[in-house]
């Protein structure tokens, strides 16, 4: 599956240059059949990951409005056992918030070893929104590209595993969502004027955005960029993502639970020894 995985500063890229659409050979059978599988490992990840404590997942999820930020959460939390997940959403920040640096509020959610965290937006509205709508003064959000890329650096010293999507999706897709959330019942609570505003200035969100992928792009904290026209496609590609990445790790979270096993069954028969209790088993 071609997945656009950007890795490292690159000022050349171009949004239009990933498409919005699943590639031609994909096919939704498929890749429901391929999910249900991704799902099963994902559950066994996050088991191996919490018993480990040497790991965790920070799942940064950003995208327009109507991208499928809500669907893909509904969709990779649903696999997990959410004893061990958190998912934070981040809005318009509160007085309190604006009375500090913009990643205060942020760097309190990040996960704890053994735990994923997802954020639903992130810290980097505050070059997104914030530089579109003139929220801050230049001088202000130009600095922050850095701060971020320092920021994730110290999560992923910390063994955060940091894995960033942006769900792309169509001017036209878009329109039709929107559209569509007007005409059905079930989902007319999420109609916001805001969102056909912001279409308005969808091209400076597009140069905002390919700001964040050019200079925000690491090995350690990398931007996948989802085609999201389809839903099923979408869905596909962040499992399919979170799972290859944590693939890397399983054998050293198995070899820390065989250790911490080992060490637990020593202290036991100490235990017992010195009691001079015997126990079968
Ligand atoms: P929603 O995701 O639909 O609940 O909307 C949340 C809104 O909060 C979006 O319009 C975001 O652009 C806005 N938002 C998130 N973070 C910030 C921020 N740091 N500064 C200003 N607006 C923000
Ligand atoms: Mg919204």
């Amino acid at each position: 599956m071609p997945i656009t995985r950007l890795t490292k500063p690159d000022s050349k890229f171009r949004l239009d240059d990933v498409s919005t659409d699943p590639p031609r050979e994909a096919s939704k059978q498929e890749a429901a059949e391929r999910l249900h599988d991704l799902g099963k490992e994902l559950l066994e990840l996050q088991e191996l990951m919490w018993g480990a404590r040497t790991h965790s997942v920070l799942i940064v999820l950003q995208g327009r409005d109507a991208a499928g930020k809500d669907g893909a959460i509904k969709n990779v939390v649903g696999a997990l056992n959410p004893r061990g997940v958190a998912v934070s959403s981040f809005g318009v920040p509160t007085k309190e918030e604006r009375e500090h640096d913009f990643l205060w509020r942020i760097h309190r959610h990040a996960p704890r070893a053994g735990e994923f965290a997802i954020f639903n937006r992130s810290h980097y509205e505050d070059v997104l929104v914030v530089r579109v709508h003139d929220l801050a003064p230049k001088s202000l959000w130009s600095e922050r590209y850095d701060h971020i890329n320092d920021f994730e650096e110290l999560l992923a010293e910390h063994g955060t595993i940091v894995i960033k999507f942006f769900l792309h999706i169509s001017k036209k897709e878009q329109e039709k969502r929107l559209l569509e959330r007007e005409e059905n019942p079930s989902t007319a609570w999420k109609l916001n004027v805001n969102d056909w505003k912001e279409r308005e200035v969808w091209d400076e969100y597009t140069e905002a955005y390919e700001d964040v992928f050019r200079r925000c792009s690491t090995r350690h904290a990398p931007w996948y960029i989802v085609p999201a026209d389809a839903k099923w496609y979408r869905n596909l590609v962040v499992a399919e993502a979170v799972a290859e990445t944590m693939r890397d790790y399983r054998d050293d979270w198995l070899k820390t639970l065989e250790r911490n096993g080992r060490e637990g069954r020593e202290e036991l028969e100490e235990y017992r020894r010195s009691k001079g209790v015997r126990h079968k088993g």
